[in-house]
């Protein structure tokens, strides 16, 4: 396939339109010092009429993440980078109209996110109490990329719906916040090489169908290939594929990620990495079906910020899946460890 510097007319009349609507975005919003990089706002999190309980699903994770981090006084609450949330012409840098407006049927939305109830409700409905939240989240991935680039680091506490592509939402995924993030960077931070590592139990064919053979972005991804999404066209487009099988532990994990960020650290040498830091690899996740203790998470994410960090590179790191009531407090646990090793500054650095 060609590639998104191919010189056809259509090809670069697309490519400066994108360009254009990046540049327009109000989403690159400055982020004063006292505040930190990490990127929440409580438009995040969903609540909907008590349907979200119907889904097996925290749907306020997002904002217990940050309550752990601020209770464990490892972050001021005013030091929250707040985002804005993704508008129609940033959306568009990615989505065809035809998609956007697919979201207008209840009963799509429905599929996408896996929640049949929410068919039955009036569109506007599902716009303001889910959609508009993931297009928060969405916002939220997008300064993530800036501001890590500015700080060195950041992290977006929600984010990471990477089974979403431009062309197609699923797997309780409806906007394609990674492709949108790496197209930003690429414009805005003025960069041309990103690696994502995906870590998420899923593969991340959403990113991976973006990015089809773009050889700007390389793609590491470790998931289970036993479970959804089953896409095999995308796993073409993975640079580094691990895959870790049902009932894997945690050691027989950590000594796979070594290796495999060996590799990719031979393979490329990225400007930013997007981190995809799925928890539902945890032991017990029935979506996920691997063993990973809560101290394996937490090791896990220590050997991705230590490959950046170590490097000088940026990260941009996404919570992504893993919605079982546990895994708000693991996250902050594994976020305090971070900070505790010295990797990320919440400003609170007694801590
Ligand atoms: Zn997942």
């Amino acid at each position: 396939m060609t590639s998104s510097s191919s010189s056809s007319p259509s090809t670069s009349d697309a490519e400066t339109l994108r360009r254009s609507r990046i540049l327009k975005s109000k989403l690159y919003l400055d982020v004063p010092l006292p505040k930190v990089p990490i990127v929440y706002s409580a438009s995040y999190d969903i609540a909907f009429l008590g349907i979200e309980k119907l889904h097996p699903f925290d749907s306020s994770k997002w904002g217990r993440i940050c309550q752990f981090l601020i209770s464990d006084g490892a972050l001021d609450k005013k030091c929250i980078a707040e985002p804005l949330e993704a508008s129609q012409d940033d959306l568009l840098v990615v989505h065809p109209e035809s998609y956007l407006n697919s979201l207008k049927s209840s009963a799509n939305v429905a599929r996408i996110i896996e929640v049949p109830p929410v068919a039955l409700f009036p569109n506007c409905l599902v716009q303001q109490k889910v959609l508009s939240p993931f297009r928060n989240q969405v916002g939220g991935t997008i300064l993530a990329a800036k501001l890590a680039k500015e700080r060195g680091w950041a992290i977006n506490v929600g984010g990471g719906f990477h089974h979403c592509s431009g062309e197609k939402g699923g797997g309780f995924c409806a906007y394609a916040d990674i492709s949108l993030c790496v197209h930003y960077a690429f414009v805005r931070l003025n960069i041309s090489r990103v690696m994502i590592i995906d870590l998420d139990a899923h593969q991340g064919n959403g990113h991976e169908l973006d990015f089809a053979g773009d050889r700007r972005v390389y793609i590491l991804d470790m998931y289970n290939p036993g479970i959804y999404p089953f896409d095999y066209e995308a796993k073409r487009y993975i640079d580094q594929k691990v895959e870790v099988m049902s009932g894997t532990t945690t050691n027989e994990y950590l000594k796979k990620l070594d290796e495999a960020l060996e590799v990719a650290a031979r393979m490329f040498d990225p400007e930013l990495v997007v981190y995809n830091a799925g928890t539902d690899i945890l032991d017990g996740d029935p979506l996920g079906r691997l063993k990973i203790s809560p101290d394996g998470i937490a090791n896990r994410d220590e050997k991705v910020f230590r490959f950046a960090r170590e490097r000088n590179i940026p990260i941009a790191m996404l919570t992504s899946g893993g919605y079982m009531k546990s895994n708000a407090r693991i996250i902050a646990d594994s976020v305090i460890n971070l900070s505790q090793k010295h990797l990320i500054d919440m400003g609170k650095n007694g801590a």
